[in-house]
C-alpha cells in the first residue's frame, strides 16, 4: 500500500477521493453526513470562495474548517480551471495576461485582480491544508503555440506561488504549514507535458496535479498525457487527477500512478437520479483497467416504481440500509428534497467503498 498523504489535519489513506465542496459545501449533504459515510477530506475552490462569501467572511468565522464544520483535511483548488472556462465562455468576463488574471462579475461588475501571489495568500487566509498553485489552462486541442505559452506561464506562476507561499509561511512562523501542489499543463503534446512536469518538479512541490480538461471529445480519459506526466514526476510524489471521477476513469488513472481524486460527478449524477452500484461479484474485488465492475442505476426509470429491494444488495449507505429503490423513485417523483440527499450519500459511499478496494 502507498504511503498516506500527510497533512496537518491528519493523513489521507491513498488513493483518496475528495468530494467537491466547491463553495464550502457538498451539495445535498452536510459535513455530518460526509463523516457518517467515511469521507476523509474535501476540496473547496478558492476562487469561488473569494467571490462568495469572500475570504474575510471565512477568516472571521475562524477559517474554512470552522465555517463548514469540517475538521478533516481540506484541499483548496486555486480556481485556474474555473476562471479559464468562465472567460472562455464569455470573454467580457475578463482577461488572462502574462502576469495576472482579471475577472469581472457579470452581475455586479465587481473586478477581481488575481495574481499567483494573491491566490496563495487567499488559500492561506482560508486555512486550507493543501494549497494549489494558480495555473494557466488551455484547451487540450489548442494549437501548439498556445500550449507552449500556457506551459511557460504555468511554470512561471508556479515559481511565484512557491516563493510567496514560503515567504508567508516564514512571516507567520507557521510550524505546521499546509502542503503546496502545482499543476501540469501541456495539452496533448508529449514534449510539453514532460517539460512542464520536469520544470515544476525542479522547483519542488509536495504534489502535482494533471491540469486541463482530462477527457477527450468522446468522453474518454486522456490516458497517454496522464501517463507522460506521471512518468516525468518523482515516483513518490502524490499525483492529483483533477476532475477525474467516472469510476472506470478513476481505476484507469490509479493504474497510471494517480492517487488523489476530486470530481463533482458522483454528487451531480446523484441529484439527477443516476446512481452507481457494483455489479454482482465486484463489491469485494479490486478492479483493474478495463473491468466492467459497476453499473448505472437510473432511478427515474419506471421499472423502479415497484422495486422493493435496495439499489445495491450489501451497500451499507443510509439509503440502501433503510430504504428500497421504489421509495427513492417515489421521493424523486414527488420532488422531495431528501431524494437528492439520499442519492448523494449512496454515490459517495460507493466511492468510499471503491477506493477501499483500490487501496487493497
Ligand atoms: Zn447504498
Amino acid at each position: 500500500m502507498a504511503d498516506p498523504l500527510a497533512t496537518r489535519r491528519g493523513a489521507l489513506a491513498v488513493p483518496t477521493f475528495l468530494p467537491d465542496a466547491t463553495r464550502a459545501g457538498v451539495r445535498g449533504a452536510s459535513s455530518e453526513d460526509l463523516r457518517t459515510i467515511g469521507i476523509e477530506g474535501v476540496v473547496v475552490n478558492a476562487f469561488h470562495l473569494l467571490r462568495r462569501p469572500g475570504a474575510r467572511v471565512v477568516q472571521a468565522a475562524g477559517g474554512i474548517h470552522r465555517f463548514m464544520d469540517w475538521d478533516g483535511p481540506i484541499l483548496s483548488d486555486s480556481g485556474g480551471f474555473q476562471i479559464w472556462s468562465l472567460i472562455c465562455q464569455d470573454p467580457s468576463r475578463g482577461v488572462i495576461r502574462d502576469n495576472e488574471v482579471i475577472f469581472r462579475e457579470p452581475t455586479t461588475g465587481e473586478k477581481w485582480n488575481l495574481t499567483p501571489e494573491r491566490v496563495m495568500g487567499l488559500q492561506l487566509q482560508l486555512g486550507s491544508d493543501i494549497t494549489v498553485c494558480l495555473d494557466d489552462c488551455t484547451d487540450a486541442d489548442a494549437p501548439e503555440a498556445e500550449q507552449e505559452r500556457s506551459v511557460e506561464r504555468t511554470v512561471r506562476w508556479a515559481r511565484r506561488c512557491r516563493e510567496e507561499f514560503d515567504r508567508l509561511i516564514a512571516e507567520r512562523r507557521d510550524a505546521d504549514p499546509p502542503r503546496i501542489f502545482a499543476v501540469v499543463q501541456g495539452g496533448r503534446i508529449e514534449a510539453l507535458r514532460r517539460q512542464c512536469a520536469a520544470a515544476l518538479a525542479a522547483i519542488g512541490f509536495d504534489g502535482y496535479g494533471f491540469g486541463g480538461w482530462p477527457l477527450d471529445a468522446d468522453g474518454g480519459l486522456l490516458a497517454d498525457p496522464m501517463r507522460w506526466v506521471a512518468e516525468s514526476l518523482p515516483a513518490a510524489a502524490p499525483k492529483h487527477a483533477l476532475g477525474v471521477g467516472r469510476p472506470d476513469h478513476v481505476v484507469n488513472a490509479f493504474g497510471l500512478g494517480y492517487s488523489v481524486f476530486d470530481c463533482a460527478l458522483p454528487t451531480r449524477d446523484a441529484r439527477h437520479g443516476r446512481l452507481y452500484a457494483f455489479r454482482d461479484g465486484w463489491a469485494e474485488r479490486r478492479p483493474s483497467t478495463g473491468d466492467h465492475f459497476y453499473r448505472a442505476v437510473r432511478i427515474h426509470d419506471p421499472d423502479y416504481r415497484v422495486d422493493h429491494g435496495p439499489i445495491e444488495d450489501g451497500c451499507d449507505c443510509p439509503l440502501c440500509s433503510r430504504h428500497s429503490a421504489a421509495y427513492l423513485h417515489h421521493l424523486f417523483k414527488v420532488g422531495d428534497l431528501s431524494a437528492e440527499r439520499l442519492a448523494t450519500l449512496h454515490n459517495l459511499r460507493f466511492y468510499v467503498r471503491l477506493f477501499a478496494l483500490l487501496r487493497g
